[in-house]
């Protein structure tokens, strides 16, 4: 069996990458969202262990020190990392996993695991984005400014990765990241053990 595919997907705070996995997980059985260790605290209806693995931030340098961590970043004033746990065996038994990471850890990831699909996703304006981030009613004025702070810098990194999708409406957004994944799925590169199979019989 060929290694499953490793799907990281950035964009901006509010641009919809979140919206875009859950859809995908509605719509591809063979996919998983890797779960995220954060110090950043719970929003209202996010759940331990599905949402995010909530740490005390000893407990995340913890985990650092033991070198639990793919990759981690420091991300609006938080620390978010994605485990080993969550990524490596699953790839080995090809699964399908999706990372929905900040651009510093993106670029991690990219450096150490370049056969990657990297996915940028990318709000209609700065307006929109800004009334998505209010819209979704999790964030306090605070929050939103230090996001809203970071967007230029952050849509300069979109031309490192291998696609950028624009999220304008969104059901367009998820097909065209469906499509992405689906053609990548089929490269040659990844289907040794089918032709090999093949040239078997
Ligand atoms: P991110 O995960 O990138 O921070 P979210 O997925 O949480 O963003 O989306 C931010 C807000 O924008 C949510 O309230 C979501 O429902 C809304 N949203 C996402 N995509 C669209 C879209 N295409 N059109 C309008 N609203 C959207
Ligand atoms: P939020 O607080 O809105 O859930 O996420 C804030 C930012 O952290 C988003 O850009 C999100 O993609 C990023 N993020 C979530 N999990 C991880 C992770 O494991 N590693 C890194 N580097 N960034 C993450």
């Amino acid at each position: 069996m060929d290694k499953g595919l490793l799907v990281v997907i950035s964009g901006p705070s509010g641009a919809g990458k979140g919206t875009i996995c859950k859809k995908l997980l509605n719509d591809m059985d063979d996919i998983k969202v890797s779960i995220s260790a954060t110090t950043r605290k719970p929003r209202i209806g996010e759940v331990e262990g599905e949402s995010y693995y909530f740490l005390e931030k000893e407990q995340f340098l913890e985990k650092i020190e033991n070198e639990e961590f793919l990759e981690y970043a420091q991300v609006y004033g938080n620390y978010y990392g994605t485990l080993k746990k969550e990524v490596l065996k699953e790839i080995e038994n090809g699964k399908n996993i999706i990372l929905e990471i900040d651009i510093q850890g993106a670029l991690e990831v990219k450096k150490n695991y370049p056969s990657g699909v990297f996915i940028f996703i990318l709000p209609p304006s700065i307006n929109e984005l800004k009334s998505r981030i209010e819209g979704r009613g999790t964030d306090s004025k605070d929050t939103i400014l230090k996001r809203m702070d970071c967007v230029y810098d952050e849509l300069g990194y979109a031309f490192q990765y291998d696609y950028v999708v624009l999220n304008d409406d969104i059901n367009s957004a998820v097909e065209k990241v469906y499509n992405i994944i689906n053609a990548e799925k089929l490269r040659s590169i990844r289907n040794q053990a089918l032709i090999n199979k093949i040239k078997e019989v």
